[in-house]
């Protein structure tokens, strides 16, 4: 670790810096003062910490494309001074944060570390402590001078995951996060052991750019046996809606009843796009496997493979926001970006 290293840690919210409302009992996000006193270790780090505070704090229930808009901002301006960025976050809606912040932040050569608590940094169990502490430390971690890790992440419990590949899979275990298509880029024991074969490092150096722009006219739609017609219908017909993430079962299967493909059809042909990701927390997309999903492919729905529902519609949004052509949107939601999909 180089000695002039400097980390910005960027508090929006979440459990971490909670305390319980005097008047209604309830978990409310207070200020960052109140973490950093609780983590005295911070002050033994050897290079400069410094925060900037959401204001106000949120719940991560709260969250919207406007917070990522404001967390990437934070970092660009930071950018050239900052090696690393933490960022301070609610685990309820981490991962699509994290999704959203990996599609946004071209040309990205530094940490963006996500981190967060279960149990509040003043409660004597919290796990926030070491998440953090392991965070900043991760969001440090520098080899020939250049980051070990320069993606969008979130570490948790003792791993470090790509961000846009994580879920939230436990209400309740300190090991919150899961990321079932790819394993962790490091695992923190005694020592930080950083899987270098699966960190992606930039092939070409280009200068940070933040792409802003989101469309929220897209919907989940996911299936159960017995979902009635007038349900998709509804959905489908939302008035101004661009695409739907069609969340199936197993390999990509769907009932193939002819409501409910004409229902698709319908929406595809005026325009909407339709990206099908599995239920299931791991596995892949292979439409035509079964007939069940051959009339999907039929159809003209895109694959997702592998993506998350978190990644995928965040990707969905920022490329419906970035005003380019319909066919080439659809195009690359069946590609990775940014290491979202194998
Ligand atoms: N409700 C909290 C939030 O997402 C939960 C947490 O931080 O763990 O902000």
């Amino acid at each position: 670790m180089k000695e002039s290293t400097s980390i910005l840690i960027i508090y929006t919210g979440g459990t971490i810096g909670m305390v319980n409302d005097p008047v209604t009992g309830s978990l409310v996000p207070i200020n960052f003062r109140h973490i950093s006193d609780q983590v005295p270790e911070l002050r033994r780090f050897g290079f400069t910490l410094e925060s900037v505070t959401f204001d106000p704090v949120i719940d991560s229930s709260d969250v919207s494309p406007a917070t990522w808009v404001r967390i990437a901002e934070t970092i660009a301006d930071g950018y050239k001074h900052f090696d690393g960025f933490v960022v301070l976050h609610g685990t309820d809606t981490m991962a699509y944060s994290a999704s959203a912040l990996s599609f946004m932040l071209s040309g990205l050569e530094k940490p963006v570390i996500f981190t967060g608590a279960q149990l509040p940094i003043g409660v004597l169990r919290t796990d926030g402590k070491e998440n953090l502490i392991t965070a900043i430390e991760i969001a440090a971690a520098h080899e020939n001078g250049l980051p070990v890790v320069p993606e969008v992440c979130i570490y948790f419990e003792n791993r470090l995951l790509r961000g846009n590949r994580t879920i939230k899979y436990s209400a309740e275990h300190f090991n919150a996060f899961a990321s079932p298509n790819l394993p962790p880029l490091a695992e923190a024991g005694l020592q930080i052991r950083y899987n270098r074969n699966i960190i992606r490092y930039p092939t070409v150096r280009r200068p940070l750019g933040i792409t802003g722009k989101f469309d929220t006219r897209v919907a989940i739609l996911s299936l159960f046996p017995g979902i009635m017609r007038e349900t998709v219908h509804s959905i489908l017909n939302t008035a101004g809606l661009r695409g739907i993430i069609l969340e199936t079962y197993g390999t990509g299967n769907a009932p193939t009843l002819d409501w409910f493909l004409s229902e698709l059809r319908a929406f595809m042909k005026n325009g909407g796009i339709v990206l099908n990701v599995t239920q299931c927390l791991a596995g892949s997309v292979e439409m035509g496997l079964y007939e069940t999903s051959a009339g999907l492919r039929n159809a003209g729905v895109i694959s997702g493979r592998d993506i998350t529902t978190e990644a995928a519609l965040t990707k969905m949004m920022i490329l419906f926001g970035s005003g380019i052509p319909a066919d080439k949107i659809s195009a690359l939601l069946a590609q990775p970006l940014c290491g979202e999909m194998s």
